[in-house]
Formats: structure tokens, C-alpha cells, sequence
């Protein structure tokens, strides 16, 4: 459902990404590893057209992104589902209309207040909540909640969109340990029962590894690895750490 082909960005004279291949299959869950700098959210960014690259392709869902339209880019982002680091809630207002504003992009139009959304989708989104395990703070202020609970209603907003893919921005890089294991096992829950495909970078590799099918490196915007998590040995995942953070090039 992923296709990014010899891709680079650059912007002004910083090269982001230098001649990036990824495949990515339906279903599949894969990691992005790096260090800071190294390219995790430009790749990303380019898998929602966000960016498009400079040189090289981007295909989605069946969709070449350089070659879509403005209305084309906007449908697609209707179909792919994001998650980031801060969250990116809306502090001031309710659990539940933050979760409502996932599916905004469907409805015509501002949307004033709980009530001004139709009752199913108050219903779906409550639904969302309840997955998450949160149903019983849809009424809370969102700066109420802790980061974990925080996520998790970020989590519950993609859900409005039924995507059938997440892109997840380092989800639990604010999030203390026993917080994160929680969000990424509900990630991996969802995309399990959903059949969604599921892009994540992280920069924990302990983290990665038993969680991903999959992980990819990126250093300095290229990839330096790309395997299999399946039966890896801690050795090995010691060897690939190295691989993806030393800065000699
Ligand atoms: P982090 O772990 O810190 O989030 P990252 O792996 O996500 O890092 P990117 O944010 O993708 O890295 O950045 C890759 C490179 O591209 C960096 O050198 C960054 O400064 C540069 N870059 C990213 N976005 C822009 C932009 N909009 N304008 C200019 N440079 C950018
Ligand atoms: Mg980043």
C-alpha cells in the first residue's frame, strides 16, 4: 500500500532524505529508527503528502502523490490517520470534541460545540474512546489528562477517519515507560482488529524490536537497514543500533 521510490528531499541545501526505497505491504507494522536529524518525520511527512519529495516517487494507497492534485492529496490524508509526539490536542476543549475533530474532514463546514456534530458521530467517537479505554473522561478537558491519556485520545481521533493507514511521529518519545508500553501495545491492538498498515518511528530500539514486524534505519536520510524483526537476537539488535546511530558516514 506503500511505495516510496527513489526519493530525496532537500530543503534549500539540507538534504532530509537522500534516494529513500521503502515498501511497505497492507497489514504491515513497521518502524522507523534513527537519531534525531536523521529523516523519521520528513519520510513520514512525504507518506500523507505533506511534502512531496524533490526527486522520486511516492505512491499510497495507490495514488502517486508528485502527480496529485491539491483535492487528491486532501482525500488521501481522509484515508491515513496520524499520530505525533505532542499530541496535538486542543487543551481547551473536551475529550470528546478532540476526538470529534478527527472527523472534521468529512463534515462541511465549522463545528461549534458538542452538539453541533451529528449524534452518530458523537457515538462513533465515544465508541473510539471506549477502545481506547477512556470512555469515562469524554468529558474532561483534554490538559486534564495525562500524556499516556493524552495519546490515547490522539489515537481515538485517527480512528474518525477509518484509516486504513497510521503514520505514528515518535508516539511515545514524551511518554514515561510503563505509559509508552501501553500506547504501543493499543497501536498494535488496533492495527491488528482494524487490519490496519502501520508506519511508527521511535528512536528506542528496545522498543522497536518486539513490538515492529519490521524495522527500517534511517541515517543521515538514507536507509541503512531494513529487516525483519522475527527471530533477531539481542546481539544482532545491539549490531543493528550501531548501524543506525554512528554518525560517521
Ligand atoms: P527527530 O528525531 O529530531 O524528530 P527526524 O529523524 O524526525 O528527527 P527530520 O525532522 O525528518 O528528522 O529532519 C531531517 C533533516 O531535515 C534535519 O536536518 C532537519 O533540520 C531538516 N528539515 C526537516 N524539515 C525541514 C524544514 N521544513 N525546513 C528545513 N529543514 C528541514
Ligand atoms: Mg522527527
Amino acid at each position: 500500500v506503500i511505495r516510496v521510490t527513489g526519493v530525496t528531499k532537500n530543503f534549500g541545501t539540507t538534504r532530509a532524505l537522500h534516494n529513500v526505497d521503502l515498501t511497505v505491504e497492507k497489514g504491515e507494522v513497521v518502524v522507523l529508527l534513527g537519531l534525531s536529524g536523521s529523516g523519521k518525520s520528513t519520510l513520514l511527512r512525504h507518506l500523507d503528502g505533506l511534502e512531496l519529495p524533490t526527486e522520486g516517487d511516492v505512491s499510497v494507497l495507490g495514488q502517486h502523490l508528485p502527480k496529485s492534485s491539491a483535492r487528491e492529496l486532501r482525500a488521501l490524508r481522509g484515508r491515513v490517520g496520524m499520530i505525533f509526539q505532542q499530541f496535538e490536542l486542543v487543551p481547551s476543549l473536551t475529550v470528546l470534541e478532540n476526538v470529534l475533530t478527527g472527523a472534521l474532514a468529512r463534515l462541511k463546514g465549522p463545528r461549534l460545540g458538542l452538539w453541533a456534530y451529528p449524534k452518530a458521530l458523537r457515538l462513533t467517537a465515544l465508541t473510539h474512546l471506549d477502545r481506547v479505554g477512556l470512555l469515562d473522561k469524554a468529558y474532561q478537558r483534554a490538559d486534564r489528562l495525562s500524556g499516556g491519556q493524552q495519546q490515547r485520545v490522539a489515537i481515538a481521533r485517527a480512528l474518525m477517519q477509518s484509516p486504513e493507514i497510521l503514520l505514528a511521529d515518535e508516539p511515545v518519545a514524551s511518554l514515561d515507560p510503563e505509559s509508552s508500553e501501553q500506547v504501543m501495545r493499543l497501536i498494535r491492538e488496533i492495527a491488528a482488529d482494524d487490519g490496519l498498515t502501520v508506519v511508527c518511528s521511535l528512536h528506542q530500539v528496545d522498543l522497536a524490536l518486539g513490538w515492529g514486524d519490521r524495522i527500517v534505519g534511517l541515517r543521515h536520510g538514507e536507509v541503512v537497514l531494513d529487516t525483519a524483526t522475527d527471530g533477531l537476537s539481542k546481539a544482532q539488535v545491539m549490531e543493528i543500533y550501531g548501524r543506525v546511530t554512528t554518525s560517521t558516514t
